[in-house]
């Protein structure tokens, strides 16, 4: 059995399991502070390999502890979920030492909200499925682009481009913010205005280290105990919900893939093995220290550690 396998296991024994995602696991600690725990798992195209990337988890945690309490410092009154990075108090008495030393790195705690069922992305560059629809209709998420733009170019400025949040199994669908304020009513607004400052903000931070902030994919939550706050929730600028560009090397590779550190190399291993979207695949070793390095390397720039 997994070593996630047997964690979840034990720490359901002391704190209720509110729900697992493809990543993520979730703990309930009382009626407002979830355990917020970054598995090794790793998805791509919404399927999750079967095996997993040693590590993972804690370099997403770390990383989006970092870019919580960066925004924090640069985006006044914004509010997010992050509340600490401990374990609960006196969990650890109760598990085994090798679950404590799996779950502490992996692991926050966060203030349970309600979840929007939009995922808010933004997009600086033209690339992903997004290149896919343009390439097809000449627009994005609906949105008329101008025409002659290459794979990889940069958007005369960044753009909100949100997505359905799926159900488990179901695939996001790409929408435009009108489609999206049809599903969530006027808080899309301060959403938008939100997403798109997180983006300039932490693209201009990743640019300082040479790295281009393609698009990223933030989700938002309100606080009803808060007169319906919006928080910026869930894993914040990671490789897995981001995509990373080598700056010195982007021009060059105008028009085709970019040298990237995040889920590409992943994705273009499946594309190019015809397995993109099946079920249960396990990964070569190679793959998965590749995939490891790269995250490594995100989190390794960008944080400065
Ligand atoms: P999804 O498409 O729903 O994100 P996923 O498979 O990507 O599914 P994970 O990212 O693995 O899910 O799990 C995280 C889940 O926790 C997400 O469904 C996310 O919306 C939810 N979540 C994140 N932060 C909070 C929070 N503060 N309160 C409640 N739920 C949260
Ligand atoms: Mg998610």
């Amino acid at each position: 059995m997994a070593s996630t396998t047997l964690v979840n296991i034990d720490l359901q024994h002391k704190l209720p399991k509110v729900a697992s995602g493809k990543v993520r696991d979730l703990f309930a600690v009382d009626g407002t502070t979830l355990l917020f725990v970054a598995s090794d798992r790793i998805s791509a195209y919404d399927v999750v390999m079967a095996n997993d990337i040693p590590g993972k988890g804690a370099l997403l945690t770390a990383m989006s502890v970092y870019w919580f309490q960066y925004l924090q410092t640069k985006i006044p009154g914004l509010k997010t979920h992050y509340l600490n990075s401990s374990l609960p108090s006196g969990i650890e008495t109760s598990l085994t030492q090798s679950a404590v030393e799996f779950l502490q790195p992996r692991s926050m705690q966060v203030k349970r909200l309600s979840v929007l069922p939009i995922e808010s992305i933004v997009r600086g560059y033209i690339t992903g499925s997004a290149w896919t629809e343009y390439k097809k209709s000449g627009t994005m998420h609906g949105i008329s682009l101008p025409v002659g733009l290459v794979e990889g170019q940069k958007l005369s400025e960044p753009m909100w481009t949100p997505s359905t949040k799926a159900a488990a199994g179901a695939k996001d669908e790409n929408i435009g913010p009108d489609e999206a304020r049809a599903l969530i009513g006027d808080v899309a607004h301060e959403i938008e205005r939100l997403s798109l400052q997180v983006y300039s903000v932490a693209a201009k931070r990743a640019e300082e280290v040479g790295i281009i902030l393609a698009d990223t994919k933030l989700e938002f939550g309100i606080d009803k105990e808060n007169g319906n706050e919006v928080v910026l929730l869930d894993e914040v600028l990671t490789p897995d919900s981001s995509r990373f560009w080598l700056k010195e090397s982007w021009e060059m590779h105008l028009g085709k893939a970019q040298p990237s550190f995040d889920k590409q190399y992943l994705r273009d291993w499946l594309v190019s093995k015809g397995l993109k979207g099946k079920e249960g695949v396990v990964v070569p070793d190679d793959v998965v220290e590749k995939t490891a390095a790269k995250y490594q390397e995100a989190y390794e720039r960008i944080t400065g550690i």
